[in-house]
């Protein structure tokens, strides 16, 4: 069957706005060539890519859901939630996302000096690498750096050699409470998810926890779906989505064509008696 045949959603995808790699309207030509059919462009920490990938996917025929996966913080660890149908006028939006690009500028300058210190390594250059055109600076271009300026394989090697947890340039961030966010950007989305639940380290009476507090503060899904995601993860995503009344969102999390198993359009089968969060957008309006 071509890919045309087969129409697909994707929910949770990136550009060169934030960490991935394609410019909003490459990242729309690879999806339509993919026969996605709704599409989400999900950059971290802003929207600014969303008007160009509106308006290419205007020009292909595909649905398109302005979205942002906000950067937080849920009992010292990261957890990221996915807005969509962002308000793009949002003043709340506009200030999420000036202060954490702060942040973030700020934390590169503070990991480069660890890899200074630490590390012996050229700390300056690092910076000044992953800094240049970076409007929201993450971890991964530092990552790009370590591998461009040869202090890594690859950027899973950047991770696990320099940047992870117990290495040399790993610097404790702290972003804006779960809860403070959804309760200042909430009513700007018309849809909130909790991204990639299965992928924090948490037990699972904490996840529960989690989950509880996302839906008390007004959360509307739980990404029971993405590429990659074991049958096990999926199951247990989705038996806690239905069991705190939650719909469901699907996506690939998408960044880079170079990493073959999650292109645009990819994501494990949604279980039966999940209602998919775009289909509550669309009842929301
Ligand atoms: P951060 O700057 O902490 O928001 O991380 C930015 C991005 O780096 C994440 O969105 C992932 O795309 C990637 N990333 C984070 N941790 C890892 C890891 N351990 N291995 C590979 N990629 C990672
Ligand atoms: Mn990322
Ligand atoms: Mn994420
Ligand atoms: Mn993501």
């Amino acid at each position: 069957m071509a890919a045309h045949d087969n129409p697909l959603i994707d929910l949770h995808t990136h550009s060169d706005r934030s960490d991935g790699t394609l410019a909003p309207a490459a990242l729309v030509a690879l999806a339509a060539a993919r026969g996605v059919s709704l599409l989400a462009l999900t950059d971290h920490d802003t929207i600014a890519g969303c008007d160009a990938a509106r308006a290419a996917c205007d020009a292909a025929g595909i649905r398109f859901i302005a979205g942002i996966e906000l950067s937080t913080s849920w009992r010292g660890q990261a957890v990221h939630v996915v807005g969509l149908d962002v308000d793009a006028a949002s003043p709340a939006v506009a200030a999420h996302a000036d202060a954490i690009a702060r942040r973030r500028r700020e934390r590169v300058q503070a990991i480069c000096e660890r890899l200074a210190v630490r590390g012996r390594l050229p700390g300056r250059e690092i910076a000044a690498r992953a800094l240049a055109g970076a409007a929201v600076p993450t971890r991964m271009h530092l990552a790009r750096a370590l591998l461009a300026l040869g202090f890594a394989t690859g950027t899973q090697d950047a991770f696990d050699r320099w940047l992870k947890p117990g290495r040399p340039g790993h610097v404790p961030v702290e972003w804006p409470a779960l809860a403070d966010t959804l309760a200042r950007l909430g009513a700007a989305c018309r849809a909130t998810v909790l991204a990639h639940p299965h992928r924090y380290r948490l037990s699972g009476g904490a996840l529960r926890q989690l989950t509880a507090e996302f839906t008390a503060a007004g959360g509307t899904a739980l990404e029971v779906s993405l590429a990659g995601m074991s049958p096990n993860d999926h199951e247990r995503i989705a038996a806690l989505a239905r069991s705190h009344g939650l719909a469901g969102s699907v996506g690939s999390d998408f960044h880079d064509p170079a990493a073959r198993w999650n292109p645009p359009g990819r994501f494990a089968k949604l279980a039966d008696g999940i209602t998919l969060v775009s289909e509550c957008i669309a009842a929301s309006r």
